[in-house]
């Protein structure tokens, strides 16, 4: 092995799911989101698993995303697009069979010219100012696009990570001011509003990042692990630096194990110095930068050397590693380089 292993545990995602699902009245549908190639996992396979496990509504980001999971998919599941109805995009929408979750007049307008008849939601904004109509325009259309019979009505909350924030509440209040009477299946919900009870869940809700096995979802099964493999070990005498600019230098003798992996592969250079890696349950520094494709690791206190270290897994998750680094889960997970050999593994030894 000479470039790390990431493990997916595809069995975890299910359980993930099945869990989120759980949380929710019978009678409300758990979709998937799966953008952004599953967060970074692998869109097919991931999918594939979700599927099986019992989804049958899946949303990405984009039409292009669309295309690599009906390939997955096959022709039965939903795959909704929260970006809408883009210019361009008429041809996939309409091969795919895809349904864009309209975000403005110029989307509607798009759409209901170019592909009258063809399924579509539509996207609310209640408050985040990110994407979809607000509540005059859509005071102003609502009738009209009533009756062309939407999917779904949907909104997405800015501070559903923090269930005490104001802004959950507020939120909810203008998603039912703005649909109230109105007989289409609504959705409000992601990871976070799941979590915060049955106010929030409507008709569909829409997890992503807690399948993957991450925050606010604290109960979610750990999905990844990241093995680094060691490409060779050195002894240090103290005085002695490590890696790029002598950021890290030994005040006492130890053993430096130099591992393959870097920020070519996703893992930032602001963890250099704070992270560490486990060999099984003992932490090990990483000592100096990360550089774009290697990491130094002090291994001076294990019993012997190392084959590999992990730098994801139960003892340290995206989370955990995100915190050091400045960042949340979500983009650990979305960094994670094209260079890793993947593993789909189902389930945990
Ligand atoms: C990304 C996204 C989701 C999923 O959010 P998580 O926090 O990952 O569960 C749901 N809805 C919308 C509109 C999104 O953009």
């Amino acid at each position: 092995m000479s470039t790390g292993r990431l493990t997916i545990d595809l069995d975890a995602v299910a359980a993930n799911w099945r869990a989120l699902d759980a949380k929710s009245d019978p009678g409300v549908q758990t979709a998937a989101v799966v953008k952004a190639d599953a967060y970074g996992l692998g869109v097919g396979k991931v999918a594939r698993a979700l599927a099986a496990a019992g989804a049958r509504r899946f949303f990405v980001a984009v039409a292009e995303e669309g295309a690599a999971l009906r390939e997955a998919l096959g022709p039965g599941p939903e795959i909704s697009v929260f970006g809408g109805h883009m210019s361009g995009d008429t041809d996939m929408i309409h091969d795919l069979g895809l349904v864009p979750m309209l975000n403005s007049v110029e989307q509607l307008t798009r759409h209901f010219e170019a592909l009258p008849g063809h399924p579509f939601g539509i996207q609310l904004d209640t408050g985040m100012n990110r994407l979809g109509m607000e509540p005059p325009e859509w005071a102003t259309l609502r009738d009209l696009i009533l009756s062309q019979n939407p999917r779904l009505i949907m909104s997405h909350l800015a501070c559903a990570d923090e269930p005490t924030h104001l802004m959950n509440r507020q939120q909810l209040d203008t998603f039912h001011e703005m649909t109230e009477g109105v007989d289409v299946p609504r959705s409000l919900s992601a990871t976070g509003g799941i979590l915060m009870g049955p106010d929030y869940h409507f008709d569909l809700t829409r997890p992503g990042i807690g399948l993957y096995g991450g925050l606010p979802f604290d109960n979610a099964a750990p999905v990844v692990t990241l093995d680094l493999p060691v490409v060779q070990i050195r002894d240090l005498a103290a005085g002695e630096s490590v890696g790029y600019s002598n950021t890290w230098v030994a005040e006492h003798a130890t053993r430096v194990a130099t591992v393959s992996g870097g920020y070519a592969d996703g893992i930032t250079r602001h963890i250099s110095n704070k992270a560490v890696m486990f060999h099984e349950d003992t932490p090990c520094p990483i000592l100096g930068r990360v550089s774009m494709d290697l990491i130094t690791v002090d291994v001076g206190h294990l019993k012997g050397d190392p084959k590999a270290l992990t730098l994801l897994g139960t003892h340290q998750t995206p989370d955990d590693l995100a915190d050091v680094g400045g960042t949340i889960g979500y983009e650990v997970l979305t960094q994670l380089g094209a260079r890793y050999a993947r593993y789909y593994a189902r389930g945990r030894g």
